[in-house]
């Protein structure tokens, strides 16, 4: 009997405290059940951490949760309601095919947005069919993973099942459920949702519920939703350095796709780099490649602002002075931003201490790059070992010359070479998701329900930093043909 009981629960100790904000905010409503649940992959590190019980979990009643067939005691499903800019458009959104089951506590206290992806159609479904399929939950699971151990903030993935359903994109495929793991869903768009909704109430109520829940230090007395806008606006100067820093294209930064406690969310049509090139785009709808990868930092700024303009009414209630306390507050983003990505950046070339010439030395190399179609990834790695032949430049007297500065400047700081040598491991990842390789173990796991090539990729990628002989073969590159990799939207 008890141990009955122990399996159902699987340790799950749901708060349902977002479903106690206003009722515009969302609609409660129970995932749609699916014909035959199967587990396809299961993250049992992560079920640890959050102290739930992966043996439970992964049982028949256990899987049963994760494909929303049973909702476990203590949960109270929920859509959330948002809005976004689209491409700069503003339009109603809101979880058309996710819902939150409720925030977990786990054992140390934390507390994490369970998020069932894949549920069924909500009210907020539009034309949608509120589902999933199998190979963009994959992916989603391993990006998402591999930039958790990339040290990254980001949601997080604890399973994947596959539901026994078609789901009808350009083909038929296999329907599938993600279960996401979140500090919040709560994005920009929330806000832009709360703001256009309602007499304020919502807005202000969902102001204080975000300060409480992510930012309770910076709740002060000054202007505490000035301090909401602020904090945020760090996180996310810390997290777009982050993505810079290791190549990340995220793809589609609209403002439904922006989360207020610094996780990147919502892994769509992202890609990581290979050539550095800043104007690099993946995704096929970005025809504008308004989110570049050097865009990512001017985008974020503007999703920013979006914030600040929702949060206007409870900046000031006379707005000219909202106005002028948002763009004060919001014009510190470029530089703090820049700061990041500079500390990122000496670190990636084992610089310890600063010189005013750093900034410099950094953009000869990045241009030099962007020359060569050098890659991104493996230039530093090439560096970090001090093996020039694979940066595809050492040929270059233009490099000799980057190569000969950079040696002097490293040999001009106190520290030691194997102190600034570990700093560039340890700042230079060995792999990453490759495209070729994300898209091989889908294949293999997708067509031919063969998980082997996954479960290794996903090995190789849960420490980058480690620089293992077995991560080697991670390191190269797709052959030409290849290379023009794209991304679909229509996940
Ligand atoms: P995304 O592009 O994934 O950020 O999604 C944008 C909006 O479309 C969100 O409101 C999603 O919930 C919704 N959406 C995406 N795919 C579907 C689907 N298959 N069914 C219903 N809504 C969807
Ligand atoms: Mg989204």
């Amino acid at each position: 009997m008890t141990e009955h009981h122990e399996i159902i629960e699987a340790g799950w100790n749901f708060d349902n405290s977002y479903a106690r904000l206003p009722e515009a905010l969302f609609t409660r409503l129970d995932p749609t059940p699916v014909r035959l649940p199967k587990l396809s992959r299961f993250n049992e590190a992560l079920a640890a951490t959050l102290g739930l019980d992966a043996q439970a979990l992964q049982s028949k009643e256990g899987v049963a949760v994760l494909a929303g067939n049973r909702v476990p005691e203590g949960a109270s499903p929920l859509a959330q309601a948002y809005a976004g800019h689209q491409y700069g458009y503003f339009t109603m959104l809101g979880d058309g095919r996710a819902l939150l089951l409720g925030e977990h506590i786990t054992p140390s206290g934390d507390r994490v947005d369970i998020q069932l992806k894949g549920s069924g159609p909500t009210p907020y479904s539009r034309r949608g069919d509120g589902r999933a399929a199998l190979g963009p939950m994959l992916r989603e699971y391993i990006i998402s993973e591999a930039m958790h151990a990339l040290g990254i903030p980001t949601t997080r993935s604890l399973a994947v099942v596959t539901t026994g359903e078609p789901v009808f994109r350009e083909t038929e495929l296999q329907g599938a459920i993600l279960t996401r793991v979140a500090a919040s869903h709560i994005r920009v768009g929330t806000f832009q949702f709360a703001a256009s909704a309602g007499n304020g109430e919502e807005l202000r109520a969902l102001a204080d519920y975000t300060l409480q829940r992510h930012f309770p230090d910076a709740d002060t007395g000054e202007n505490r939703y000035l301090a909401l806008l602020r904090e945020v606006s760090k996180r996310q100067a810390e997290l777009i350095a982050k993505w810079q820093l290791v190549g990340f294209v995220h793809g589609v930064m609209n403002t439904d796709n922006m989360a207020l406690s610094g996780e990147t969310i919502d892994y769509g049509p992202c890609a990581f780099i290979d050539a550095y090139d800043p104007a690099t785009v993946f995704s096929s709808i970005d025809s504008q490649g308004r989110y570049a990868f050097g865009n990512q930092p001017s985008i974020a700024a503007w999703n920013l602002a979006r914030l600040a303009e929702a949060l206007l009414p409870l900046l000031h209630s006379d707005e000219d002075q909202a106005i002028q306390l948002a763009e004060a507050e919001l014009s510190h983003f470029a530089e703090l931003f820049q700061r990041h990505w500079l500390s990122g950046m000496r670190a990636k070339l084992g610089l310890l201490n600063e010189e005013p010439d750093d900034e410099a030395l950094i953009e000869d190399l990045l241009n030099m790059m962007q020359k060569h179609r050098a890659d991104y990834t493996n230039t530093f790695r090439a560096l970090t070992f001090d093996k020039l032949e694979e940066t595809g430049m050492s040929g270059s007297p233009e490099f000799i010359e980057w190569h000969k500065k950079w040696q002097a400047r490293r040999g001009r700081q106190q520290e030691s070479e194997a102190a600034s040598h570990q700093l560039m491991k340890s700042s230079n990842p060995a792999v990453i998701p490759r495209n070729h390789r994300v898209e091989e173990a889908l294949d293999a796991a997708v067509d031919e329900g063969d998980y082997s090539v996954m479960e290794r990729l996903l090995d190789a990628l849960s420490s980058p930093y480690e620089h293992s002989g077995k991560q080697a073969e991670y390191c190269s590159l797709p052959d030409p043909s290849s290379r023009r990799y794209r991304t679909y939207c229509g996940t």
